[in-house]
């Protein structure tokens, strides 16, 4: 049996965000895994150094929300740990955390600035992860370029450090073999606790971007998986098309008939999200209705997305290259050049491009 928790929340209005975290953790009765000295760990989206406006990341309102009302339960130990793409470095950690704006949060919890990591299962795991006694997964709503969404369980590959996430994306570069990856990463992980900062949420081009779509929820359950799984269909999203999600039932990890809702009626997204054009460069969208489907898949099958650069937007800054699990882009005078044989479609440069300079195109598969 999960409990699903939902609060509706206009804004990030501090008085709000504490409400909702109030009601949410009554309804979960987090107070049965508060014990003395007690090490908590809250891992928020921190994908990229973006500013809290272009939604990519988890509002620093809602982690202030959740450590305030930890404290007040008496929990004296909190680290907000994630280890973002790129390098895993803590002047890397410094510069997300002043852009992200969570900087501001070390009155009523520590930032992690620690790089160590130990093996956990197949994976490697950052420290605070092992260390802690419970896990709230902060993650934030958003479409995504590889994985069709982002929420509770793709949240957890920032618990990867650095760049040994390009690695794994090198190492299962079929999406359902990814897919499953996460899935057992989930396990391995196992938060007790997922809270979705659904508030404003990212449509589109995601995890970076993307643009802003307002929802107005806060979610909060204990099976991160059907809380997925009922974000997905808040968004207009089929959930059978969305493969974690689709291996987690397999793996009986959710079983919608268990789950109990409880708190606010929710919003469902009206129209739906838009998906990103890595998923469909949406010709099908102009067709009827009843051949949309078949079209779509169609389409996914014979046509390859891959990364289009637009020249005049990139500043050489490297993240791509930096992230690209084959390697396949190099730069030259200051400018990124691609590689189209051996690319992956993973998105990590898209995902790490802070200049917005990568779109998607579909070149027939060979
Ligand atoms: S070019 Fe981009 S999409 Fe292709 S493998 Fe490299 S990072 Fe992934
Ligand atoms: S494409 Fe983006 S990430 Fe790559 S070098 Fe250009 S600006 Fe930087």
């Amino acid at each position: 049996m999960s409990v699903q928790s939902v609060v509706r929340c206009d804004s990030y209005d501090p008085d709000l965000m504490r409400e909702a975290v109030r009601r949410h953790f009554a309804a979960l009765n987090i107070g049965r895994y508060i014990k003395p000295g007690i090490n908590v760990l809250i891992k928020p989206n921190l994908v990229a150094a973006r500013k809290p406006q272009t939604a990519a990341t988890t509002r620093l309102e809602v982690v202030r929300a959740i450590a305030e009302c930890l404290r007040s339960m008496g929990v004296e130990h909190i680290v907000l740990a994630d280890s973002p793409g790129g390098l895993y470095t803590a002047q890397a950690l410094d510069t997300v955390y002043a852009v992200t704006g969570m900087r501001a949060l070390q009155d009523v919890l520590e930032l992690n600035r620690g790089t160590g990591y130990r093996q956990r299962g197949h994976f490697n795991i950052i420290d605070p992860v092992c260390e802690a006694d419970l896990i709230v997964n902060v993650a934030k709503l958003k479409t995504h370029s590889m994985t069709r969404l982002s929420a509770g369980v793709k949240n957890l590959f920032g618990c990867v450090p650095g760049l040994q996430k390009p690695e794994l994306h090198y190492t299962y570069p079929e999406a359902g073999a990814f897919a499953q990856m996460l899935v057992d990463l989930s396990q391995i992980v196992k938060p007790q606790i997922t809270v979705l900062d659904a508030v404003e949420c990212m449509e589109g081009d995601g995890p970076t971007g993307g643009t802003m779509r307002r929802l107005g929820l806060l979610l909060a359950s204990d099976n991160m998986y059907a809380q997925d799984d009922f974000a997905a269909r808040l968004i207009g999203m089929d959930p059978g098309d969305v493969i974690m999600l689709r291996k987690a039932r397999a793996q009986r990890l959710y079983d919608l008939e268990d789950v109990t809702y409880v708190g606010d009626e929710p919003v469902y997204a009206d129209p739906p999200f838009r998906l990103p054009h890595a998923v469909t460069v949406d010709v099908a969208g102009f067709l009827p209705g009843w051949l949309q489907k078949p079209a779509r898949f169609a389409m996914d099958r014979l046509l390859k997305p891959l990364p289009r650069l637009d020249r005049d937007k990139c500043v050489g800054c490297g993240k791509c290259a930096e992230s690209c699990p084959p390697g396949i882009i190099t730069i030259r005078e200051h400018k990124a050049i691609f590689v189209a044989k051996g690319c992956i479609s993973c998105f990590c440069c898209q995902e790490m491009c802070p200049a917005h300079a990568i779109s998607v195109r579909r070149r027939l598969r060979r």
